[in-house]
């Protein structure tokens, strides 16, 4: 298996290489065909498998793909994390894998000032990443738009649950646009997990590593 045979494109699979990545991770083989195909995705992974390439890769290339000018540098994929760390993490995956393609990403998160952000989402972003809590503040104040919002991942949703995040998540639910791609990652699927999966989720292909 090889990140070629997965029918990644040039500018991802140059960013793969440079990264040292010589074969994908099983939840790499098994989801990136699935997010380029369209599904959503319920994905059973934890942290250090290899699952933010999983998405972010396919996210790339999706987006890349289809960039009509007036849809450039609006918010096309929101990733939704419980920490700082994930968030941070993740947005640096979505650069590194996404270098050669000229989409721009940006992160937010609590606890810090909100203005170097701001001046962030003002230039224009195609992919956000974001914890719950400073979304909502940012977007109550009109700094963000999810109106454009092609996929939607949702990160940890299990520790997402435990953080006592539910009520910001089906408030972020309220105002995305009902026609999306969506993705659900948890390490652990209890029922209420299930139940959130179920209200986000269409019809998904389920991952588990
Ligand atoms: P994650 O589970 O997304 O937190 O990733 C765990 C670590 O695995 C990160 O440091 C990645 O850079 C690394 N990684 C992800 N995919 C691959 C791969 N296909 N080959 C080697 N390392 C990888």
């Amino acid at each position: 298996m090889s990140f070629e045979s997965l029918n990644l494109e040039a500018p991802l699979l140059k960013a793969v290489q440079e990264e040292g990545y010589t074969t994908p991770t099983p939840i790499q083989a098994q989801a990136i065909p699935l997010v380029l195909r369209g599904n959503d995705l319920l994905g059973c992974a934890q942290t250090g498998t290899g699952k933010t390439a999983a998405f972010a890769i396919p996210i790339l290339q999706l987006l890349n793909h289809d960039k009509p000018f007036d849809r450039r540098k609006k918010i096309r994929s929101l990733i939704v994390t419980p920490t700082r760390e994930l968030a941070i993490q993740i947005e640096e995956s979505f650069k590194a894998y996404g270098r050669h393609t000229g989409l721009t990403c940006a992160v937010i998160f609590g606890g810090v000032g909100q203005t170097p952000q701001t001046k962030a989402l003002q230039r224009g972003v195609d992919i956000l990443v974001a914890t719950p809590g400073r979304l909502l503040d940012l977007m109550n104040q009109g700094f963000v738009s999810l109106k454009d919002v092609e996929i939607f991942v949702l990160d940890e949703a299990d520790r997402m649950l435990d953080m006592g995040f539910i009520h910001d998540v089906k408030k972020l639910l309220a105002v995305l646009p009902r026609k999306r791609q969506s993705l659900f990652f948890s390490a652990t699927m209890p029922p209420e997990i299930v139940k959130l999966a179920d209200s986000i989720l269409q019809n998904p292909s389920k991952v588990e590593v």
